[in-house]
């Protein structure tokens, strides 16, 4: 098997090297020619990371190569949600497959119990995580952390927003301070900055986008719709569609409603929610890569994490609260650097809302928007009136 000379002049551990040539990586993505070379130095790192960046590899590549040159390391990647982990651990278990020794465990909530115990009790050398599910077994002592080499933190900022602070400071406070610290954010809010600053040591940071915009090879279009004309205009969209479809709503409730339209009429549809069991998740997940469904209507849960290549058009049902939310969204498309589409239909009631994440994107403004903010720019300001001497 021969390994791509860009990767091949990393350095790499063989198994490694075989695994990139049989996942079909000829060329590092941006963030991997930047991020491989420090991380293998053993540095701590922080980098801001693009979704569909590549980075689950970026960090991969290093630390397999680590935990291969010495059996005694361990490394945790800890991660916010559930479909995140399960996305890691499949790139853990491509990683590994030319070297058996590296055995991994999965620790998610909502996940049966038994077989964790079971992984655990053969001393995974790689664990990849949630941090609710992880603080209970480190609490119970079904696992011990004593030796851990290696800690990642995927997609931080999403771990804070979602509240498991506590856990991860829990976790940092029981694995030894002698380590490598590596932190992936899609933002840098000052809770992570913090963070940062107490856990990584002198930690080299690796930037590779300056802008928070979404890839370029996403074409993103806005659609005026009314509220009544919602369903039909995104049953267009799906039928003019070429590939895999995901549809974003606001709300659990929405999903269900939306999902259960798009079935009346004919579409291969599934959902994906808070309020759906992890066993209804997994198969939708499945189902969805399969191409068993065409169609995905999801709440924002899903827009993190989930990876599947063929996803052709992301559909904006719902605008998503800001424009964090709207790029983690898109970024479910264009994946590896295919081409993609993403619509956002938007109403008039959300026209406000939708400008402001417009303008932050550089996207045009709606009309509406235009002519509100053209009529605000023509009244006299009040300090005008007021202060005026
Ligand atoms: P990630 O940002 O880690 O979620 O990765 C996004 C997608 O890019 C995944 O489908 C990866 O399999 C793919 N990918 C990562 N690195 C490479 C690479 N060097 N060449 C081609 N595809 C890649």
């Amino acid at each position: 098997m021969n390994v791509s000379p860009m990767f091949a002049n990393m350095s790499l551990s063989l198994p490694v090297a075989k695994a990139i040539t049989k996942m079909g990586f000829t060329t590092p993505t941006p963030i991997q020619e930047k991020a491989i070379p420090i991380i293998l130095k053993g540095v701590d790192a922080i980098s801001l990371a693009e979704t569909g960046s590549g980075k689950t590899a970026a960090y991969l590549i290093p630390v397999v190569s680590h935990l291969l040159a010495d059996s005694e390391r361990q490394a945790l990647i800890l991660a916010p949600t559930r479909e995140l982990v399960t996305q890691i651990s499949d790139v853990v278990k491509q990683f590994t497959q030319f070297a058996q020794e590296m055995n991994f465990a999965v620790v998610i909530g909502g996940a049966p119990l038994f077989k964790q115990l079971k992984q655990l009790a053969r001393r995974p050398r790689i664990i990849v995580a949630t941090p609710g599910r992880l603080v209970d077994h480190l609490r119970r002592g079904s696992l011990d952390l004593k030796k851990l080499s290696h800690l990642v933190l995927d997609e931080a900022d999403r771990m804070f927003d979602m509240g498991f602070a506590p856990q991860v400071n829990e976790v940092i406070r029981r694995i030894p301070s002698q380590r490598q610290t590596l932190l992936f954010s899609a933002t840098f809010p000052k809770e992570i900055r913090e963070l940062a600053g107490r856990v990584l040591r002198n930690p080299v940071e690796i930037e590779v986008r300056k802008n928070q915009l979404p890839p370029a090879v996403i074409a993103q279009k806005m659609i005026s719709v009314t509220v009544a004309d919602k369903n039909d205009r995104t049953l267009d969209l799906i039928n003019a569609a070429t590939g895999s479809v995901i549809v974003f709503t606001r709300t659990k409730h929405r999903t269900d409603r939306l999902a259960r339209y798009l079935e009346e009429y004919g579409v291969a549809v599934t959902r994906i929610h808070g309020d759906r069991s992890q066993g209804q998740r997994n198969k939708s997940i499945s189902g969805f890569k399969s191409g068993l469904y065409r169609v995905m209507v999801a709440t924002d849960i899903a827009a993190r994490g989930l990876d599947v290549s063929e996803i052709s058009d992301v559909i904006n049902y719902d605008i998503p609260m800001n424009a964090e939310d709207y790029i983690h969204r898109i970024g479910r498309t264009g994946r590896a650097g295919q081409e993609g589409r993403a619509m956002t239909l938007v109403t008039p009631e959300e026209t406000h809302d939708w400008a402001h994440i417009a303008r932050k994107m550089g996207l045009p403004l709606p009309e509406m928007a235009k002519k509100a903010r053209q009529a605000k720019q023509h009244r006299p300001g009040r300090q005008g009136r007021f202060f005026r001497k």
